[in-house]
């Protein structure tokens, strides 16, 4: 590693090593090769600009859609002592003048800005007559029509660095990214022969579950149990499911706190801060919550409900474990969520400047996500598997850290049971009776009904073909049959199973199906109790930190990650020169902070002597 870099690295950021990817980056950078970056959340793409702005002189400018991931990031480089501002709405004209002025005079290094800002006449003078050297786009996705959250206001980042006198090196980043969305945030950039960069998607800390209970609420509290001091997020789909599970959760004792679009900004930002402060360990959003919120000691992110791709949801769980310890991600899926999302693409798209045609394109495309996150919660087989192989990564058959790979039960076959179904369908079709799915089970399972009775079921020979199998379990082939492109629904009030360009394919022979087996309640006591034991030390390590923090003002994983008190644990550091090589600790931090921690150690040490 360049000297420069390494110290730099090890002074501001505390860090000895670079994670993977991040030293291309930046020695791209600092050649002044523009980048493409695709890294999954936590992988620490922050770091991968903000070292190559401070050695590169003059200005940095961080282009980043959400005011609350700006203030944070500038809180925390503030913390390490790096110049930082940001320029965004919430300031008043006067202050923003002031903003501008001091940075005209190379008051800061690092200027986070939303892209709105961009398009202002006084932000473009001050551009025009600065020595910006880099501008880092985040979330560079949102630039794009085929990614999944298409911003219109990226679209002017193109404009603006044209009109700048000197191009700076461009670098963007994005957490996801597929092909099309790549070759759209390069061509729309204009990103000059990129470094492309594609990161393994794998967090190998995250432990990954799908649940799928009757009760959600209930299914909720049983999982907050395995956690009873960590923070962490839970989503649900609607406003109306976060207001009334948040409530619910503080009827049962839980600290909890709410987020979504629906609130006044200023209820919006006193939560958050109550979460990001620890004030409140429990954060119930929607998924207005959390893009910038970099929180590294999240413990859990649960969905109380399924996201409509795998995109988001990978983006949404990836907030937990950031700082490299141990986490859960647990889905809870039922089944009316499909329906759910299906109503929430269909109306809630942002249609800006779409055809028709192109309007129809992308609900395609949708719909085929939301069909793959489908699968993602009902399918036997390995969680992480499943996502990595979205994003397009070979892995494993089993990972040993997720739900379906540590269940007792192997899945399924239902092949047979299938066949019948199919076989039900097609008879169905013939005779012209299309019947939907509670119908079909009906016939199958000859269960007594006024609605069957003038088929004069005795002419079908599926009738009671799958009499002695449970209702359940036969609903679930039926929704694997859909899941997995064998049958289809047809559109309209009452709905009708009909056959898909696939079904023979299982029909004649050839090809099986399965499902996975519904997990006990032992099982996912047994899962739970996987959660890492945290020793006392750590605990008054903790106590140290919320100390610490509350008197800077500033979060408590700002002052210094889980992921470093823990290493403090292991090290068990002695002075001021062992407490730098912790992993975690740079120098600004080692001044402000090391007393506090190095006594707290030593008084560990007096009371535990064996455990040195
Ligand atoms: P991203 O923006 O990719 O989601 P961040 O930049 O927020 O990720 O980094 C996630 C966490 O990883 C932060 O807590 C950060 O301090 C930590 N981190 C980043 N780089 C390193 C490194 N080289 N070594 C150890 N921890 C790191
Ligand atoms: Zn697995």
């Amino acid at each position: 590693m360049d000297k420069a870099v390494a110290r730099c690295l090890k002074e501001t950021f505390g860090y000895d090593d670079f994670r993977p990817h991040q030293e291309q980056v930046v020695d791209a950078i600092l050649r002044r090769r523009d980048v493409l970056a695709v890294m999954p959340t936590g992988a620490g793409k922050s770091i991968c600009y903000q070292l190559p702005a401070l050695l590169m002189g003059g200005i940095t400018l961080v282009i980043s859609p959400l005011i609350s991931l700006m203030q944070d990031q500038v809180k925390a480089l503030l913390q390490s002592g790096v110049r930082a501002a940001w320029l965004n709405s919430t300031l008043t004209p006067r202050q923003q003048h002031l903003a501008l002025e001091r940075a005209a005079q190379g008051a800061y290094q690092i200027i986070y800005v939303a892209p709105e800002r961009l398009e202002l006449p006084a932000f473009q003078r001050f551009a025009s007559q600065a020595p910006i050297s880099l501008v880092t786009v985040d979330e560079a996705h949102c630039i794009s029509h085929w990614g999944h959250d298409f911003r219109p206001s990226y679209l002017g980042i193109a404009d603006f660095l044209r009109t700048l006198p000197r191009r700076p090196v461009v670098a963007a980043f994005t957490a996801t990214a597929t092909e099309a969305v790549r070759e759209d945030i390069v061509r729309t950039l204009d990103l000059r022969d990129p470094l492309t960069l594609v990161a393994g998607f794998d967090r190998p800390n995250l432990f990954f579950e799908v649940q799928e209970p009757r009760d959600r609420n209930q299914a909720v509290l049983e999982v907050l149990t395995r956690f009873p001091d960590r923070s962490g997020i839970i989503y649900c789909l609607t406003r109306k499911k976060v207001e009334e599970l948040c409530e619910f959760l503080c009827a049962h004792g839980h600290a909890a706190t709410r987020y979504h679009a629906g609130l006044e900004a200023e209820e919006r930002q006193k939560n958050q801060d109550d979460f990001l402060y620890d004030r409140k360990r429990i954060m119930v959003a929607t998924n207005a919550f959390g893009m910038g919120i970099d929180k590294s000691n999240v413990g859990f992110v649960i969905h109380c409900g399924m996201p409509s791709n795998p995109e988001s949801y990978y983006q949404e769980a990836g907030r937990a474990g950031r700082d490299g310890s141990p986490a859960q991600c647990i889905l809870l899926y039922q089944r009316g969520d499909i329906q759910t999302n299906r109503f929430l693409l269909e109306h809630g798209r942002e249609q800006a400047a779409l055809s028709p045609e192109e309007g129809r394109e992308l609900l395609r495309l949708d719909l085929m996500r939301l069909r793959q996150m489908t699968g993602y919660c009902t399918a036997p087989g390995c969680l992480r598997q499943k996502l990595l192989g979205y994003f397009g990564e070979q892995a494993p058959d089993r990972c040993g850290n997720c739900s379906n790979c540590l269940s007792g039960q192997a899945p399924e076959d239902v092949t047979t049971q299938a066949r019948q179904v199919l076989l039900c369908v097609a008879a169905l079709t013939r005779e012209g009776h299309g019947m939907g799915v509670h119908a079909v089970i009906r016939i199958l399972r000859r269960e007594e009904d006024s609605s069957i009775d003038w088929l004069r079921p005795s002419r079908l020979d599926c009738y009671g073909a799958l009499a002695h199998f449970p209702r359940q379990k036969l609903q679930r082939v039926i929704y694997a049959l859909l899941d997995e492109g064998y049958l289809r629904q047809t559109e309209g009030d009452r709905p009708v199973l009909a056959l898909t360009k696939r079904a023979p394919s299982l029909a004649a022979g050839s090809g099986r199906l399965a499902i996975k087996a519904q997990s006990s309640r032992q099982e996912r006591q047994a899962l739970a109790a996987r959660g890492s034991e945290d020793s006392p030390l750590f605990a008054a390590l903790r106590e140290v930190r919320a100390r610490l923090a509350r008197s800077a003002g500033v979060p408590a994983f700002m002052v210094f990650s889980d992921a470093t008190l823990r290493e403090m644990c292991r090290l068990l550091p002695r002075d001021e020169r062992e407490f730098l090589l912790v992993k975690g600790v740079g120098a600004q931090k080692a001044a402000r902070y090391g007393k506090a921690f190095l006594q707290c150690i030593r008084g560990w040490e007096r009371e535990h002597p064996a455990e040195k």
